[in-house]
């Protein structure tokens, strides 16, 4: 099995601390590596975190905020650097293609990559290539802002000793997929009978908004929900006037959602300290971790 992790390479909202850097999020899954909001210094991160910059394919902006984007420039020439062969796909709010342009051409460079724009104006699917569905809900932050929802797709399972109880195996297996059943010896035996459908894990990045329907919905039964957290209760009327969510707020959502498992991220410079932050998260959504440069979680297959 590939490797499925999500790796923070920096959990700061707008002023990075000596501890946290600007935001930025990668997702190693299904042979694939996918970055959320590269925030400046994401390309030192990657060394930090020991993992090569080659293996992003796929890089999901969330708005033209510059703690979630202004990293873009710099991996899109590291990436460059390392002669990448694969396609970079890119995902971010359409009214946003001017910075995504002025990013991307930001200094001068012999651009050798292949890049595969993907701006987005409304919110559902965006694009199902058979190796993903990745879908968009536009936000509530004062600016065009996305939600994402990236799906594995769902694959079918058989049981072992049932396909060799009925005799099935090899090229008939093959046979038993594309006719749905089979006769064998005068004994039918259905698909449904010796196998199962696993439905695909769905992660969530809900960074810089509001409470808002949208985040809600774009969480919906998320195997993990990456959502920001700026600000501790107390604080909760600057959460509202500058367009962002509490943590309780963060907890809330995935709690309605009906989420597995949180991270909170985007914290203020203001808070040195997030037990405080925790807590009031965990008293709504027990299943929340708090994210930190450079931790690893493990994104573990739902079988
Ligand atoms: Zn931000
Ligand atoms: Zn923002």
């Amino acid at each position: 099995m590939s490797v499925r992790d999500i790796i923070i390479l920096g959990c700061s909202s707008q002023q990075p601390t000596r501890f946290r850097n600007h935001g930025a999020y990668l997702v190693r899954w299904n042979d694939e590596g996918l970055l959320f909001d590269p925030g400046e210094g994401t390309q030192r991160q990657f060394i930090y975190a020991n993992i090569a910059p080659p293996v992003v394919n796929r890089i999901f902006i969330s708005h033209f905020h510059g703690d979630h984007c202004l990293g873009l420039g710099s991996m899109l020439m590291r990436l460059n650097l390392d002669k990448v062969t694969h396609p970079i796909h890119c995902y971010y709010p359409a009214s946003g293609k001017k910075y995504f342009d002025r990013l991307r051409y930001g200094s001068s460079y012999h651009e050798t990559i292949t890049v595969i724009e993907h701006p987005v104006s409304e919110s559902g699917l965006v694009q199902d290539d058979g190796h993903f569905r990745i879908e968009a809900a536009f936000l509530e932050h004062g600016i065009d802002n996305i939600g994402w929802r990236v799906t594995e797709p769902d694959m079918r399972k058989f049981d072992r000793a049932k396909l060799d109880a009925h005799g099935i195996r090899g090229p008939l297996v093959r046979e038993l997929i594309e006719t749905g059943s089979l006769t064998i010896g005068g004994h039918l035996t259905r698909l449904e009978e010796v196998s199962w459908i696993r439905h695909g894990d769905s992660i969530a990045v809900v960074i810089d908004t509001r409470q808002c329907q949208n985040a809600i919905n774009i969480a919906r039964n998320a195997r993990v929900l990456i959502c920001e957290s700026t600000y501790q209760e107390e604080h909760k009327e600057l959460a509202y006037l500058h367009f962002h969510l509490t943590a309780k707020q963060a907890a809330a959502i995935a709690r309605e959602a009906k989420a597995h498992q949180l991270i909170l991220t985007h914290f203020s410079a203001r808070y040195q300290n997030l037990r405080e932050m925790e807590a009031e998260a965990k008293s709504v959504f027990p299943n929340t971790y708090m994210a930190e440069d450079l931790r690893v979680f493990p994104f573990p297959k739902n079988e």
